[in-house]
């Protein structure tokens, strides 16, 4: 077993494959994607230790170097162990004690978005299945693997039923919960127009801390997507996020910004002037690409995307994903963990929460007495192993900085023997996660400096 922490040094040590080297001007960024560890150098330090790191005899004379590139895991002991490291940290990952419910009460929503994916079938989650899943609950933890429930409400727009099922039944959950002494966390992924300040105030109740909401650009293409009949959402959504935020400062927005080419141009950081500075490092900001517009891409790179993400930085907010790489140290997505269900308002069972809900993509269901009756052999097979063990992933790279296939990339791989693998579709690549990588951690030493000297 490979440890991070454990100095591995004797006289034959090799490269890592997981270094990368991004050309910085005159200089050369150098990131090693398991430690993370990050420096830049001019060109003849870095064509001294290219050569160093693969000549044993300069690696015994340049002692001192040697350690600390072996501290950074730039140099290991051998390139199988550390790709074993990271199928290790998949499987932890995914057989963790997180017992992980996305519950969706309703397909229904107060919008119709142009790409959404779903059916918005009127109705509810009965009352047949609110009671098989509080059974559910109970049995998953009663289990001696598992110390934590997670409940992920989404939908359709679940705020609709907020009332009716998503406070009742997380009070449900939280109260068995802490009878076990086991955590409880809940989270929800919404549209944010019934946020209003009395359901915010009843989140913080039931521990709900955490709310993605999603705009779709400037206030008018927002409005233009997004609007309930008609009445435009963009001002309310924002300033439920704002209330949200100000009700207290545990909780959390991560704001999606879905975009396609031409909305990227927008300046979001202008947009999103109207948040209070006060509350935006409550806000979490997210760039994510329409689905339906990869295969219209012109461009590696759309126009507007590295500017937003800089510009939002400086004002304030986080940027949690201005990149498609990052570091991925278990599982990818939520639906490759095995200790996971999505439960349908009717009953059926999902993994994946961005497919149609519809008979042919159910996976299984949930039964009477509160179990998950799993009907499909190929989930039951992918549950087995690590996705990526067995693949091209295993040779690739960039495993530690993409995490190779999600369940569902991988699912239609085997079902529909589809190449899982997006890399070339991506707006962004390596050299521009190394840089900004790189330019963050300058940004973080330099804010731990002045701190210091204050
Ligand atoms: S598409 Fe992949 S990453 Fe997205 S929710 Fe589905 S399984 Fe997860
Ligand atoms: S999915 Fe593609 S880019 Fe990612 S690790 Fe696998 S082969 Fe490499």
């Amino acid at each position: 077993m490979l440890s991070l922490h454990v100095l591995i040094y004797n006289e034959a040590m090799v490269e890592s494959k997981y270094n990368y080297y991004i050309q910085n001007g005159n200089d050369t960024i150098c990131l090693n994607g398991i430690s993370k560890a990050v420096f830049s150098v001019n060109k003849s330090s870095f064509d001294f230790i290219k050569v160093l790191l693969s000549d044993v005899e300069l690696q015994q004379q340049e002692e001192a170097i040697t350690k600390e590139l072996v501290r950074m895991r730039f140099l290991v002991e051998d390139n199988e162990q550390e790709t074993n490291y990271l199928l290790e940290n998949k499987r932890k990952d995914a057989n963790s004690s997180l017992f992980h419910l996305i519950l969706n009460p309703t397909q229904d929503c107060i919008f119709r978005c142009w790409y959404c994916y779903e059916t918005h079938k009127k109705g509810e989650m009965s009352k047949t299945t609110l009671e098989s899943l509080k059974k559910l609950i109970i049995k998953v933890l009663d289990r001696e693997d598992i110390d934590k429930l997670m409940l992920g409400w989404f939908g359709g727009e679940p705020l609709m039923y907020f009332d009716e099922i998503v406070y009742p039944l997380s009070v449900f959950a939280k109260e068995e919960a802490e009878k076990r002494n086991k955590g409880f966390f809940c989270n929800m992924t919404s549209n944010g127009f019934l946020l209003t300040e009395e359901v915010a105030k009843k989140c913080t109740l039931i521990g709900l801390n955490t709310i993605q909401v999603t705009l779709d650009g400037d206030e008018k293409r927002h409005n233009k997507t997004r609007n309930m009949k008609g009445q435009p959402s963009f001002r309310k959504i924002i300033d439920n996020c704002v209330g949200y935020c100000l009700d207290t400062s545990n909780n959390r927005v991560l704001l999606r910004i879905n975009y396609t080419d031409d909305t990227i141009r927008l300046d979001f950081a202008e947009i999103l002037d109207i948040i209070p500075v006060g509350v935006r490092a409550q806000i979490e900001i997210q760039f994510k690409r329409v689905w339906q517009t990869y295969e219209k891409k012109t461009d590696k790179t759309p126009d507007g995307l590295l500017d937003n993400v800089e510009n939002l930085k400086k004002k304030g907010f986080h940027l949690s994903c201005g990149m498609d790489f990052g570091f991925v140290e278990g599982c990818l997505c939520y639906a490759d963990r095995n200790n996971y269900v999505n439960l349908n308002f009717d009953g059926k069972v999902y993994k994946c929460t961005a497919v149609d809900y519809n008979e042919k993509n159910a996976l299984g269901y949930l039964s009477e007495n509160g179990d998950i009756v799993w009907e499909d052999s190929i989930q039951h097979d992918l549950s087995l192993k690590p996705y990526v063990e067995d693949t091209k992933c295993m040779e690739c790279n960039l495993l530690p900085i993409c995490g190779g296939p999600c369940f569902r990339r991988k699912y239609e791989s085997v079902a529909q023997n589809k190449d899982f693998c997006i890399k070339e579709l991506l707006d962004t690549d390596v050299d521009m996660f190394v840089k900004q990588y790189y330019n963050d951690t300058l940004r973080k030493i330099e804010r731990r400096r002045t701190l210091a000297n204050i």
